[in-house]
């Protein structure tokens, strides 16, 4: 199916519009004053990608104010820790209900700082004010203390205990301003730990302004703490310093922090990237598939670590499915706006930018096709690109198996089922799929084939991550460890076993020789074993 589509000449498409942004310079000041950074270093400014201007400025933290912030959320963490866990539970309560009340400030600072259309923008205040309902209503019975078997029944009572493991820190990508930021620290919050959260330079303001509500809520300030500054400068005092450490962000970076936090031995979380397939079965509803591949490939201008990148199509369908996608795909609305009037934003940052420029111009200079899109658009913003589909790409081209991070999509046509599961676990990622059937049985035997953390049927990446209570996260180079449902609590917290013995010890009786009581226990265990339900 190889076409040329013309698309819109940046020449003759109208003028890059003026934004007026709606949040006065005062209240970037006022949030930028929340952050944990002593006076000395200056500030760092924050632009919006929509168009290059300037939002304000973040305090430029030092790794002193890492060691600072540490300690005192050290000092302030067994307080926290005691507060009945119905009051913990009861500040989250308030920040679900607090977070959808204000939401249209918090919804035009994800945009200017993000670039992505408002629509998206909303989908971050549902999806934390979820995880925060999720947790206040069901973290408390994930942390009860449970009773557990003892070797012999009545002799031994078990039960295990979950203590918080001290100070989380938390280091959040940009992509996601909300969400990424909060929701981690929210579980951990939850579970009895102090939280120091080091936000990307670019979603600080989101950042800062989730902390705020969080205060208002409840939370004291010494519990949550914001230090801003960049990363690689401040990772290495907070990775070096707190007792487990929750990074989102890409896997290279996710490796430094794993080698940093193995040489201490604390605990870690990572959420890594991916390079993420979706298999069109021969039953799919094509409608449906191709307006969730849309949706799967182009929100946030791919700039979401669970969408789609790779696309694999039943040869009978696959002319049918590519042009309707095109057409689709070329519809979408791009542009800079604070409200609804557009689909797709910009990428957010140079970087993402050149990235998604080199993956393309690379396919096609190995001979791959532009379907639809294929260039930046600076007529709209620095770092606008349009939706693109790519066919023909092959191994050895960059966007074959590198993670591109932006609004770019490879379409493969295949005959045998087999092959398509093959080529879609070909990857050193693990991180999403999207499996599409008119079939729940088929769809589901493909999935559980499938060597990703997360598997959604008939719909690109929202079903599984929307589902709170289930565990989200990466298999192989995407990461290790969950958020979510029991997992993404519980790994912030430290298992205790205590058992009572009772009765008589675990050994043999004085009166008994030793001989007897090894047959006696054969006997004994190998009668338990027998019996269901107990082991
Ligand atoms: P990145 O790894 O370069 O940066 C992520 C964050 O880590 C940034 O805030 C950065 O300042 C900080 N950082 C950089 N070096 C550091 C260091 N040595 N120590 C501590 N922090 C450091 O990633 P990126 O390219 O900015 O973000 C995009 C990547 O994140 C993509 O690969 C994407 O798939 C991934 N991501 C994953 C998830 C997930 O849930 N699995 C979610 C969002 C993004």
């Amino acid at each position: 199916m190889a076409q040329t589509i013309r698309v819109p000449d940046p020449a003759t498409a109208p003028r890059r519009p003026r934004l007026t942004t709606p949040i006065p310079p005062e209240r970037f000041r006022a949030l930028a004053a929340l952050a944990a950074v002593a006076a000395g270093r200056g500030d760092i400014e924050v632009t919006t990608p929509f168009t290059g201007a300037t939002l304000g400025a973040i305090p430029h933290g030092a790794p002193a104010d890492i060691l600072a912030a540490v300690d005192r959320a050290r000092d302030a963490q067994r307080r926290w820790a005691e507060a009945p866990i119905a009051a913990r539970a009861a500040v989250l309560d308030r920040f679900h209900a607090r977070l959808l009340d204000r939401r249209e400030e918090i919804v035009d600072l994800i945009q200017l700082e993000s670039g992505k259309a408002r629509r998206y923008a909303f989908e971050e205040i549902v999806d934390t004010s979820l995880v925060a309902k999720h947790y206040a209503a069901h973290g408390p019975r994930y942390l009860r203390p449970r009773r557990r078997r003892g070797a012999l029944p009545l002799l031994t009572t078990t039960v295990e205990i979950r203590h918080p493991v001290g100070v989380v820190g938390v280091i959040a990508p940009w992509n996601f301003p909300l969400i990424l930021s909060i929701t981690d620290a929210l579980a951990a919050l939850l579970a009895g730990n102090t939280v120091v959260l080091r936000p990307d330079v670019q979603s600080s303001f989101s950042a800062l302004w989730a902390a705020e509500l969080l205060y208002e809520c409840g939370i004291p300030r010494d519990v949550l703490i914001v230090v801003t500054g960049d990363g690689a400068e401040l990772g290495p005092s907070l990775v070096g310093t707190v007792d487990f450490v929750m990074f989102t962000g890409s896997t290279r970076t996710g490796k430094i922090i794993a080698r940093q936090a193995a040489e201490r031995l604390v605990g870690y979380s990572l959420e890594l990237g991916g390079k993420n397939p979706m298999i069109v079965l021969p039953d799919a509803d094509l409608d449906a598939a191709v307006d969730g591949a849309v949706r799967g490939c182009f929100t946030g201008a791919g700039q979401v670590c669970v969408s789609i990148e790779r696309l694999y199509l039943p040869g009978a369908s696959y002319d049918r499915f590519v042009r309707a996608f095109v057409e689709r795909t070329r519809s979408l609305r791009i542009g800079a706006a604070l409200d609804f009037s557009t689909d797709v934003g910009t990428l957010t940052t140079r970087r993402q930018l050149d990235t998604v420029q080199t993956h393309v111009d690379d396919a096609v200079a190995k001979g791959a096709r532009v379907l639809v899109g294929g260039r930046a658009r600076p007529d709209l913003g620095p770092f606008f690109y349009e939706p693109t589909v790519l066919e023909g790409v092959k191994p050895g081209m960059l966007a074959f198996a590198e993670e591109t991070f932006g609004p770019v999509v490879s379409v493969y046509r295949y005959d045998d089922v087999e092959d398509a599961i093959d080529a879609a676990n070909d990857t050193r990622y693990g991180l999403n799929a999207s499996v599409w059937s008119r079939s729940n049985r088929n769809a589901l035997r493909v999935a559980g084939r499938i060597r990703a953390g997360s598997v959604n049927v008939n719909e690109a990446y929202a079903a599984t991550w929307t589902a709170t209570g289930s565990p989200i996260g990466g298999m192989k180079e995407s990461g290790v460890g969950r958020r979510h449902g029991e997992e993404g609590v519980l790994k912030y917290t430290e298992a205790q076993t205590i058992a009572t013995q009772r009765f008589m010890p675990l050994a043999p009786p004085p009166f008994l020789p030793e001989p007897m009581y090894v047959k006696l226990m054969s006997r004994v265990v190998r009668l338990l074993g027998r019996i269901p339900g107990l082991r």
